[in-house]
C-alpha cells in the first residue's frame, strides 16, 4: 500500500511539471522567434545597406532591391518584437493575423526580391557589354568609336564654355623592332605600359584612346597649347622609365623604348578633324626630327577657343 502511494505521488508531481514544461517550452520558442526575427533584421538591413552603398546612379535594380532589403528589415525587427512580447503565437501555419500577415509578405518578397536580383544581372551584363563596345581589349583604354562621341561633345562644352581643348596624338617610336626584340607579347606588355603611363599622367576630365596599333590620342579639356606639351612632356618622361624597367631583359636592346607627340590646341571654327590633323602634322614632325620628342602643332586660320590666346609657330608664313 505504501510503494503504491509512493508511486501515485510521484506519478502526480511528474503530472504536476508538465504545464511548467510547456510552458518553458512555449517561452523558449517565443525567445527562439524573437531572436530569429531579430537576426533576420540584422541580415537584412546589412544587404540593403551594402546595396545602397554599391549604388550607381543608373543602377535602379541596385536601389529598388536595396529598399525591398530595408523594408524586409523593418518588417523582421516588427516581428521579432510581436514573438517577445507574446502577442504572435511562433508557427508556420497559423491563420491568425500578423502570422498570415507575415506569409503574405514573404510571398511578395520572394517575388519581388527574385526580380531585382534577375534585373541586376541584367543590367551587370549590359555593362560588360557597354565596356566591351567602348573599350580596347588589350589596354582598357577608350576605342575610337567612344572617343569620338565624348569629343564631341568635349569640343561643344568648350565652345560654350569659352574654355581652351587640346589634343595629344602620339605614336610610340619603333615599334616594330620593340616587337622583334621582345616579342609579339613583349609588345602587348609596352603597349599596356604605355596606358597605364597615361592614365597616371593625365586627369581624370581628359580622355584617353587607343587610336589604333601603337598610335593613341588624349583629349585635354580646359587646357591651352603650352600647357598640353607640359602634360605631352611629362607622359614621354614616364613612359621612357617604365619602358627601361621592362626593357631591362637579359640581353639589353640596342636602343630606347620611346614616345613621339604631336601636340595641338582647338582653334574656332575647326572640327575635331581639322584639329587631329594638325596634331598628327606636329607627330609627323616629331619623328622626323629624330622621335622621343614633342612638338606643338603649326596653327591655321581663326584665334584658339579660349585660353591665353597664345600665338603658335606657323607653317606657311600665314597671317
Ligand atoms: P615609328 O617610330 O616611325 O613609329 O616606327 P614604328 O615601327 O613604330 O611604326 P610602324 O607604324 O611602321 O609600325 C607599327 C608597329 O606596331 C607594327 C605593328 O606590328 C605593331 N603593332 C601594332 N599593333 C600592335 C599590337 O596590338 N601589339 C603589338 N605587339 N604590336 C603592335
Ligand atoms: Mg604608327
Ligand atoms: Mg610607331
Amino acid at each position: 500500500g505504501a510503494v503504491l502511494e509512493c508511486r501515485v505521488r510521484r506519478v502526480a508531481a511528474c503530472g504536476g511539471w508538465v504545464p511548467v514544461a510547456r510552458s518553458q517550452v512555449g517561452q523558449l520558442r517565443a525567445r527562439q522567434g524573437a531572436g530569429n526575427g531579430g537576426l533576420l533584421a540584422v541580415v537584412a538591413a546589412l544587404t540593403a545597406r551594402d546595396l545602397h552603398a554599391a549604388v550607381r546612379p543608373s543602377r535602379l535594380s541596385l536601389r529598388a532591391t536595396g529598399w525591398l532589403y530595408a523594408a524586409n528589415a523593418v518588417f523582421f525587427v516588427g516581428r521579432a518584437v510581436a514573438v517577445a512580447r507574446g502577442t504572435e503565437v511562433v508557427g508556420p501555419v497559423n491563420p491568425d493575423g500578423f502570422a498570415a500577415l507575415a506569409l503574405l509578405w514573404w510571398l511578395c518578397m520572394i517575388v519581388a526580391v527574385t526580380l531585382g536580383m534577375a534585373l541586376m544581372a541584367s543590367e551587370r551584363l549590359q555593362d560588360k557589354l557597354d565596356r566591351q563596345a567602348s573599350r580596347d581589349p588589350l589596354t582598357g583604354v577608350l576605342n575610337r568609336r567612344s572617343f569620338a562621341i565624348l569629343a564631341e561633345k568635349a569640343m561643344a562644352r568648350a565652345r560654350r564654355d569659352g574654355q581652351p581643348l587640346s589634343v595629344l596624338m602620339m605614336d610610340l617610336d619603333h615599334f616594330k623592332e620593340v616587337n622583334d626584340w621582345l616579342g609579339h607579347r613583349g609588345g602587348d606588355d609596352i603597349l599596356c605600359r604605355f596606358a597605364g603611363a597615361a592614365n597616371r599622367v593625365l586627369r581624370g576630365e581628359d580622355a584617353f584612346c587607343r587610336f589604333g596599333g601603337e598610335e593613341f590620342v588624349a583629349l585635354l579639356p580646359g587646357t591651352s597649347a603650352d600647357r598640353a606639351l607640359a602634360v605631352a612632356e611629362r607622359l614621354r618622361a614616364v613612359y621612357a622609365e617604365e619602358a627601361a624597367v621592362a626593357a631591362n631583359t637579359a640581353e639589353p636592346l640596342p636602343f630606347a623604348i620611346t614616345v613621339s607627340v604631336g601636340v595641338a590646341q582647338l582653334r574656332a571654327g575647326e572640327d575635331f578633324d581639322g584639329v587631329l590633323r594638325r596634331a598628327d602634322a606636329a607627330l609627323y614632325r616629331a619623328k622626323a626630327m629624330g622621335r622621343d620628342r614633342c612638338e606643338l602643332a603649326a596653327a591655321v586660320l581663326g584665334a584658339p577657343t579660349g585660353g591665353a590666346g597664345r600665338a603658335e609657330p606657323r607653317l606657311h608664313g600665314e597671317g
